[in-house]
């Protein structure tokens, strides 16, 4: 199966849609758990399951350092290498190694940068970067993209949002020749496990499906933004994301870049949100036109003790918890919340018990993917706006913990 998109519902600039990959379909608005290293911390995959995640973000950068992607490519995979059967999204790598700051250097041909494990050095390039992700094997694959720290000023964001289109041409045209070469030249081994992959230049092409996005940026002007926009689409990706953003500009910064951007993305095509963000951005972000998220906001915080709820987010280390029986969140209906009292989470995290990081993540990616649910059928119903206004009045709604 190859990859499209259809969009079912609209209400507003919100849309409902089913995105169609080669390994399943994802319901969209959707929210992608980050698997960074082939696993969502704390959790498992029959979890994941359970709780409906359709799609799962895996990190290029670190599969690459470790296990590495050759490796991967000789067991068929990322799929098969971890056990996961449904859509995967791997980005490009390119935010952790410009986050290595004093560790890297950005030139033309692309980034140098050395390991945060070991030390050795990397060069990673547009092409390199898909052909990693050739070698993975997800669903979708991320091009490298320049991204630069907030808040940096038109004279910066400008020649970096143009670079980042050149590579963007650069990935597009290395997509397309390990496509062309699809089918012709099948590696032997993996061919015999049942798969279809091919071998291009020394690549081992483990998912013959494969889709490439593109990436717009462009800072916090709109006017950039416009810009990256046309110029990316006009390379022509499967879809689109807008990168950059929830780097440190305010919210309301955010929230208008994104009305400011989708208005020139394809309709037809997902819009994806890189690496946002709170509830509230979600439902926001929705508002707006974005149709794809991930973020290690509930998966990170859980593992901090904050559980995010219908009320807005707890801190389950707090005193006024210790004799709480009630669950973190009254209305919420997974594991946790059926299972587990305030109390008892409060006692499992101050004891350091590895379970209080499984229970608090249960809950936290139940709750997000509940609300993209709810966004759905919002939306399917139209009544997207009565839904926004319900959502932020309850969440800015004080808890009464004593
Ligand atoms: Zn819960």
């Amino acid at each position: 199966m190859s990859f499209s998109f259809r969009v079912t519902h609209t209400d507003g600039r919100a849309r409902r849609g089913v995105m169609a990959t080669a390994h399943g379909e994802v319901q969209t608005p959707a929210f992608m758990p980050v698997g960074t290293q082939g696993a969502v911390k704390g959790v498992l995959h029959r979890d994941l399951e359970e709780m409906g995640a359709d799609i799962l973000l895996g990190n290029t950068y670190h599969l690459y350092l470790r296990p590495g992607d050759d490796l991967i490519a000789r067991r068929g995979g990322l799929h098969a290498f971890i056990g996961w059967p449904r859509p995967i999204l791997t980005d490009s790598g390119g935010y952790q190694v410009f986050s290595l700051a004093a560790r890297r250097t950005v030139a033309e041909d692309g980034v140098k940068f050395q390991s945060h494990l070991d030390g050795s050095a990397h060069l990673l390039t547009p092409e390199k970067v898909v052909d990693i992700q050739a070698q993975l094997g997800s669903d979708i694959a991320m091009v490298l993209d320049e991204c630069l720290a907030h808040p940096s000023g038109d004279e910066l964001v400008r020649p970096s949002m143009e670079r980042t289109l050149r590579w963007a041409r650069r990935s597009r045209d290395r997509f397309l020749t390990l496509s062309e070469k699809r089918g012709r030249t099948p590696f032997s081994e993996t061919e015999k496990r049942g798969t279809t992959p091919f071998s291009g230049g020394g690549v081992i092409v483990t998912n013959s499906g494969q889709a490439q996005f593109g990436i717009v940026q462009g800072g916090t002007s709109p006017e950039l933004r416009e810009e990256s926009a046309h110029g990316t689409v006009g390379i022509g990706f499967e879809a689109y994301a807008i990168g950059g953003l929830s780097v440190g500009e305010p919210t309301d910064v955010m929230y208008k870049i994104v009305a400011a951007t989708t208005p020139f993305l394809p309709e037809d095509r997902p819009r994806y949100l890189m690496g946002t963000g709170t509830p509230q951005d979600l439902v926001e972000s929705v508002a707006r036109g974005i149709d794809l998220f991930d973020c290690v906001l509930p998966t990170r915080n859980a593992r901090n003790g904050q559980l995010f709820t219908s009320e807005g987010p707890i801190n389950i280390k707090n005193a006024r918890f210790a004799e709480d029986d009630r669950p973190p969140d009254p209305t919420c209906s997974c594991y946790t919340c059926r299972t587990c009292s305030r109390a008892y989470l409060r006692h499992l995290f101050r004891a350091g018990e590895i379970n209080a990081s499984t229970l608090n993540t249960l809950h936290n990616l139940h709750f997000y993917l509940d609300t993209l649910r709810q966004i759905r059928d919002a939306i399917a119903f139209r009544r997207f706006e009565s839904f926004r206004t319900a959502f932020h009045q309850s969440l800015s709604r004080q808890l009464h913990d004593s």
